[in-house]
């Protein structure tokens, strides 16, 4: 058939639906990479090469006004997104489109990818606009709430949108991603075929993808370890030490489970926590993350979440914070606040004013030591 047309919806730090054609040198000169750009250039690389692919691809742009310029003639021009990912050189086979319905209405394949915070509004403007026979993936870490309780954000698009949607979690820090370092991610996707379809658009000798068919346990793995993050920064903040550190880590997986256990629609193998998804993304986000750095910044500062996001990440969202008072709602609705401790303790402490302290002591009594 005809080649499928690729859009990327959302243009920020996550880097894997950047296209490189190479790097800012220390000098600030454009350099192509030492082995003719044979890795990582993700979806630009693989469409050039692969008949299936159409060579364009559209990236939807949240317009915004860079020093009096607009960011997506700035990309289309310099092909850099100087605001979210500054240094990394974007190719001229992806095309910057400031509007979101001329950016979507003729995709066959769909790669989401913005804060989990804007999903709703990005799906109302263009319900009704997608082609009904597109396939969607999601790149976004969190989930939403509502009157039923866990709301994925998969579901949120399947519904809006009324096409297939896979997900694509893992431990993929953004600008090592960029850096083009070896790394590993999961595909989730309840119809096999078209995870594998998104696996041949995505992997790279340095990206290297595993496609399970419990998309909603990868999600929720991925929106999951953001909370937990926000712990292991609380921890360094308060130089707790590595010991307790793991603790957190560990019992927060234990947390991530039990939720997924009791809060999926889907089957939940045990299995995906160990996938890049799970325990590889859990530990990547606990050490090198933005809602690690921010949450240690918290306990250091004494500025609120929101301060601090604004100060340390020029425009770029957390979504741990705003993802365990969502969790805390999902739980206080349905009684369970109690088995949670971790994720309760981070939603107190980003939001109630609970001192950052007696969050070990939360643990103290964790359902894991009864
Ligand atoms: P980001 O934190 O860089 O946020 C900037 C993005 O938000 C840009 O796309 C911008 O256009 C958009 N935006 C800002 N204001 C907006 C508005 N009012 N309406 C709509 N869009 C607006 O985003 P990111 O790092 O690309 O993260 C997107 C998702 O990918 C998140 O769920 C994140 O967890 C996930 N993710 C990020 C990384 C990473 O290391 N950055 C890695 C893996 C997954
Ligand atoms: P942060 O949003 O905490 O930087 O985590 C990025 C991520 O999801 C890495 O896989
Ligand atoms: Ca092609």
């Amino acid at each position: 058939g005809a080649p499928l047309r690729v859009c990327i919806v959302g243009s920020g730090n996550c880097p894997f639906t950047y296209i490189w054609d190479g790097k800012k040198n220390a000098e600030g000169a454009w350099h192509n990479n030492d082995r003719g750009s044979a890795v990582a250039k993700i979806i630009g690389n693989n469409v050039k090469k692969l008949q299936k692919f159409a060579s364009t691809v559209k990236m939807w742009v949240f317009e915004e006004n860079i020093n009096g310029r607009k960011l997506t003639d700035i990309i289309n021009k310099e092909h850099e997104n100087v605001k979210y990912l500054p240094g990394y050189k974007l190719p001229d086979n992806v095309v910057a489109v400031p509007n979101l319905n001329e950016a979507v209405q003729d995709a066959d394949l769909l790669v989401f990818v913005i804060p989990h915070q804007f999903i709703h509004k990005v799906c109302d403007e263009i319900t009704g606009r997608v082609p009904k026979k597109a396939l969607g993936i999601t790149l976004i870490k969190g989930i939403d709430e509502g009157p039923e309780g866990l709301k994925l954000i998969s579901d949120i698009i399947r519904e809006k949108l009324g096409i297939d949607i896979s997900v694509l979690m893992g431990a993929n820090i953004a600008n090592e991603v960029a850096a083009e370092k070896f790394c590993e991610t999961t595909i989730g996707s309840k119809i096999l075929e078209n995870g594998l379809l998104f696996k041949e658009l995505l992997q790279t000798p340095n990206f290297r993808i595993t496609v399970v068919d419990d998309a909603d346990t990868v999600e929720l793995c991925g929106a999951l370890k953001n909370i937990v993050a926000v712990g292991a920064g609380f921890c360094d903040g308060l130089r707790c030490g590595d010991n307790t550190k793991a603790a957190v880590i560990r019992l927060g997986l234990m947390e991530m489970i039990a939720f997924a256990r009791i809060f999926c629609k889907g089957q939940v193998s045990t299995a995906t926590f160990l996938e890049s998804c799970g325990v590889a993304d859990l530990i990547t986000t606990c050490y090198g993350g933005r809602n690690r750095r921010v949450a240690e910044a918290f306990v250091k500062t004494g500025k609120t979440i929101e301060e601090l996001e604004q100060e340390m990440l020029n425009g770029q969202k957390l979504q741990g914070p705003q993802t365990s008072a969502e969790v805390h709602r999902i739980l206080k609705q349905k009684g369970m606040v109690d088995k949670f401790p971790l994720f309760t303790a981070v939603y107190q402490i980003c939001y109630e004013g609970k001192p950052v302290k007696e969050m070990i002591s939360c643990l103290q009594s964790h359902p894991e030591h009864i």
